[in-house]
């Protein structure tokens, strides 16, 4: 399906419609009308998730369970967690007061922030828009989403359905490029939440500051595996490969690259060809389930990363740019200072990096940019504890990969380089919520606070 974009002369209007629904109608306060968007939230991803799987397919070759999983499956399970708990989240919070100001009532509001913008990256391209927007709306905020072009099949399905099932006159969605995003960053929005690469986070941030305009932004990183010597290998090979040929590698939070003792390597490496066979079989071209790269630009730069290291390639290597296919690459005996180690993979190669101990692990990766995610494989619960003390990122999955994201109650963003704030249920109805403290003054004790007024008496302030 083509995706035809926005004309940039209508931004103004559109923008100032949904201001309008919110600062003068009102129209996304009151709960009931919030649960109901979010009810047809759920019916779009629901009555539609064939033709939204089939356009994944088209842009990603991204396979109808991959799809039901990590686009339509969490997507839905946020809906209903909004949906279900919205009169508790939106409800005031009773604060406690000191002494002397026991007989003001004291609150906190939940008021929404206003008319949001949502930009969504290509790799998830159902999630990554909709997720935000279930926040905002159970938040109360109108709200203005640009999918990413990049996933041009699943934009224009999300285009012709959006207005179907959501009140236009609160929710829009605006199709694009960079040019239309710089546009569409020219006006003034109470939020911005933005997913996609460090680079265009940091142009989102410095537009934003023009106005003073708060940002989300979930960016990406090289997410280091810690393999300690006691970790369960046949285990874990299954468990990176998963992690690593999910969506062919374009995963935010995919194992970036091994960290470990040349030992283990070598125990590792023999283990991960059966993984990959048993996922994709011996040609995992012909297999149903593996992805493909999202277009020729990606291929290029996945492929020149490849040619130019100087690790051995010990698994797969092999590529087809006509059908935009990698194969599940393993480099061993990858140097520190590798080409396969200067940016975020984003793709199906996995380098092996051989240090001599822990420490060593934690030095290299404390020395580089702060990941999005860290998956330390041990046995040993001290070893864990002990990388995680001495580490930072934005989450954590011990033994496994990427897990942590379906979990709606732990917080999902970066830190430092791999992003600004966290959100998935309740975290991100908060970001979308101002919290606005209330405090009221009892007309009836206006004796007994006199006292502030002046002229001032040293002899009623005891300190
Ligand atoms: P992308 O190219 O789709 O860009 C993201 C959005 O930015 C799109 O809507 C696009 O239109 C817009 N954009 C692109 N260039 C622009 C420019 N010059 N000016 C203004 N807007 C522009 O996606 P991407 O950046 O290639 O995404 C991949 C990156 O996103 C990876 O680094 C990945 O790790 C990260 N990512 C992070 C998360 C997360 O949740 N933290 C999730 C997915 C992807």
């Amino acid at each position: 399906m083509a995706l035809k974009y926005n004309d940039i002369n209508e931004f103004s209007q559109i923008i100032g419609e949904l201001r309008a629904s919110f600062t003068k109608r009102r129209l996304t306060t009151p709960l009931e009308y919030r649960r109901k968007q979010l009810e047809q939230l759920y019916h779009l991803i629901e009555e539609n998730k064939e033709e939204l799987c089939e356009a994944l397919y088209n842009d990603l070759h991204k396979s109808k369970i991959e799809s039901l999983i990590a686009e339509i499956g969490t997507l839905r399970e946020e809906c209903l967690e909004a949906h279900n708990n919205l009169y508790e989240w939106a409800a005031p919070e009773s604060v406690k007061t000191n002494m002397i100001y026991k007989m003001n009532k004291c609150h906190i509001r939940k008021d929404p922030v206003g008319t949001v913008l949502i930009i969504g990256a290509w790799n998830y391209p159902v999630t990554l828009l909709l997720t935000p927007l279930v926040g905002a709306i159970a938040a109360g905020c109108t709200a203005i989403l640009k999918p990413s072009e990049l996933a041009a099949n699943t934009a224009a399905v999300i285009a012709k359905l959006f207005p179907k099932y959501l009140d236009q006159n609160a929710y829009r969605i605006i199709n694009g490029g960079a040019t239309e995003t710089m546009a569409l960053l020219k006006y003034r929005f109470d939020h911005i939440f933005y997913t996609g690469s460090g680079v265009v986070g940091k142009i989102i941030m410095s537009e934003a500051a023009k106005h003073l305009t708060p940002v989300t932004l979930e960016l990406g990183g090289k997410n280091p595996v810690i393999l300690a010597d006691d970790a369960d290998i046949p285990i874990s090979a299954k468990r990176l490969v998963w992690g690593k040929s999910f969506n062919s590698g374009q995963t935010c939070i995919a194992p970036d690259y091994i960290i470990c003792t040349r030992d283990t390597q070598v125990a590792l490496v023999k283990e991960l060809p059966k993984a990959i066979k048993d996922s994709y079989g011996s040609d995992p071209q012909k297999s149903p389930d593996y992805g493909r790269i999202i277009n020729q630009r990606h291929f290029d730069r996945l492929s020149n990363l490849l040619s130019q290291t100087n690790g051995k390639v010990v698994i797969g290597g092999n590529s087809d740019r006509d059908d935009l296919y990698f194969e599940p690459t393993i480099v061993s005996d990858v140097p520190k200072d590798d080409s396969l180690m200067q940016e975020e993979i984003f793709g199906p190669v996995l380098p092996i990096v051989v240090v001599e101990n822990i420490d060593e692990s934690i030095k290299y990766i404390n020395e580089r940019d702060t990941p999005l995610a860290l998956y330390p494989f041990s046995r040993n619960d001290k070893t864990v504890k002990y990388i995680l003390d001495n580490t930072r990122s934005g989450g954590v999955v011990i033994n496994d990969t990427m897990l942590h994201y379906s979990v709606s109650s732990l917080p999902f963003g970066g830190t430092g380089a791999s992003g600004i704030g966290a959100y998935h249920g309740r975290h991100t109805f908060d970001i979308f919520t101002h919290k606005r403290s209330v405090m009221s003054s009892p007309l009836a004790l206006e004796k007994l606070l006199t006292i502030r007024y002046a002229p001032y008496s040293e002899s009623n302030f005891k300190s």
